[in-house]
């Protein structure tokens, strides 16, 4: 069903349209003649106001105790509590992802905001003891200040959650700017925090176009920190350009993770495994499994396990629950991963399965892509090397542990990679050489727990990690107190 909704900005406590007037159109990537509404396409003046509301707001909120910002963190989670059907809904039909993952991620957007609303009553320092007699020291935290939380459209509420609310609890005001084609799950964020009671400025969300107002968050002096998650090419330039600023700036990026499966693996786990990390949420996971390396003495029985599972996998409209894959996210999303099968194919690498476009019936509305399966590519293969971002799994043959970690590690990116082994002495060997910020034992590529850090290596990540301790770490600076009570 379209709907001719028009939604709004909302800057100083105030839905608004942009100043200029101009809106633009979000659809359904399961159906693209699904029109799900109407979105203020904002400029550098919409951030501009935004950002002189963040600042204004910033006294006011950061002298509130931060147990009591707590509170308002928790009346969110309980709002959310009552919101779960609607919000996954919304992640379904602007993302396309399956009703299930979109359930999952609401559930971890709800944990990152238990989390920070009970860091409330901690957000601790360290008192340490002095040189001089009868002096105490210690470490506070203060804010950054006004910090820009740009974002990418593949998990349009819980990468916001969990930028936005350890940055509130620290006591920063925000500029939110939400990927272009999933504005809707940022909207119904920043409703909820509104109903909790959070004071006007404290959060302005600016819809739009990246490199316009994500470019102005970066480039304002009055913004002192940027958290940023999405490609490595728009992360570079990010942390570049906010550098000659000086400012504090976190960027999580791109990444090719593996799954190593030794000759003692548990095989029916790992393929089960393997299929639903390489093709879950369409592939379009940071964390999604990209390369399985797989020891030579089980790798045609790895192989014929993975084809059982990857066939029995249904593609559609992820919001029908028979469904395990919706369609990728976006038109610009199906041309880029058919461009790289195609160029996967023309430098030598086969198909063991997939590698089309779904056509016919629904699949003409939307755009669905078959998972795919590589077999026999060289290591030098653009399909080897590059993010891909969709349903497409890469396979090699090794003669042992050592071959596959240097695969493993001879990429560009490092975010997640996980080893299938019973055998603790090559589970260690793994841990202790391979090079990504996530390592899964016997466990898929995905996901996190919020309460540890989450980020990535080389060109996967660059500043502090987000989540844990370390997602306050980014959020507040550590100052130091000496008192002479002589
Ligand atoms: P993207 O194109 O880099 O965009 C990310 C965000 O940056 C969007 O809000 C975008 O706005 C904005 N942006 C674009 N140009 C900008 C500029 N010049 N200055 C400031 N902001 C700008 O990434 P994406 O295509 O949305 O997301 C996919 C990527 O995200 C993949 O590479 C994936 O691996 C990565 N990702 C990483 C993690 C992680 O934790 N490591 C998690 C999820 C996703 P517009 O949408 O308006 O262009
Ligand atoms: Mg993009």
């Amino acid at each position: 069903m379209n709907s001719t909704e028009k939604f709004r900005n909302y800057i100083n406590g105030q839905w608004q349209n942009s100043i200029s007037g101009k809106e633009y159109d979000v659809f359904n990537p399961a159906d693209k003649n699904q029109l799900l509404g109407s979105i203020p396409f904002c400029s550098k003046k919409d951030a501009d106001l935004a950002i002189d509301a963040a600042s204004s707001s910033l006294h006011e909120w950061s002298n509130i105790t931060a147990p009591e910002r707590g509170e308002i963190l928790f009346e969110v989670l309980r709002i959310m509590d009552s919101r779960k059907l609607d919000l996954a809904e919304t992640i379904t039909l602007e993302e396309g992802k399956v009703l299930s993952d979109s359930e999952a991620e609401v559930k971890r957007a709800m944990n990152i905001i238990q989390f920070s609303a009970g860091e409330g009553r901690r957000l601790l320092g360290n008192t340490s003891q002095s040189e001089n007699e009868n002096n105490v020291s210690y470490t506070m935290r203060k804010p950054l200040g006004v910090v820009g939380i740009i974002t990418p459209w593949n998990f349009p509420l819980a990468i916001p959650a969990w930028k936005i609310a350890p940055a509130l609890i620290c006591g920063n005001t925000v500029i939110f700017k939400p990927a272009f084609s999933t504005p809707l799950s940022a909207i119904k964020l920043v409703e909820i925090f509104e109903e909790a009671g959070l004071p006007p400025g404290v959060i302005n969300l600016v819809t739009g176009s990246g490199s316009e107002i994500g470019q102005s968050l970066v480039e304002d002096n009055r913004v002192q920190g940027i958290s940023f998650t999405g490609s490595t090419e728009i992360g570079t330039k990010i942390y570049s350009d906010g550098a000659s600023k000086l400012k504090k700036i976190q960027c999580e990026m791109g990444g090719k993770n593996a799954v190593i499966v030794l000759k003692d693996a548990d095989i029916e786990k790992a393929a089960k495994d393997v299929v639903i990390g390489a093709f879950g949420s369409t592939g379009q996971r940071c964390t999604a499994t990209s390369r399985v390396i797989i020891e030579q003495e089980i790798y045609e029985e790895f192989i014929e396990k993975m084809l059982i599972f990857t066939k029995e996998l249904k593609t559609g409209n992820g919001i029908d629950p028979d469904i395990d894959i919706g369609p990728l996210s976006s038109l610009d999303q199906l041309e880029k991963v058919t461009e790289y099968i195609g160029l996967g194919v023309e430098q030598g690498g086969k198909i063991l399965i997939g590698g089309h476009r779904l056509e016919g019936e629904i699949f003409d509305d939307g755009f669905y892509v078959e998972p795919t399966i590589f077999v026999d590519v060289d290591k030098e293969n653009i399909v080897a090397k590059e993010e891909i971002f969709g349903p497409v799994l890469i396979s090699f043959k090794v003669a042992d542990l050592s071959e596959a970690l240097d695969i493993t590690n001879d990429v560009d990116f490092g975010l997640s990679s996980s080893i299938y082994t019973k055998d603790i002495k090559q589970a260690y060997k793994y841990i202790n050489n391979v090079d990504t910020g996530m390592v899964h034992v016997n466990s898929p590529t995905l996901g996190g727990e919020v309460h540890l850090p989450f980020g990535g290596l080389k060109s996967s990540g660059v500043g502090h990690r987000e989540q844990g301790e370390e997602g306050f770490n980014f959020f507040s600076e550590l100052i130091s107190v000496y008192i002479d009570h002589s």
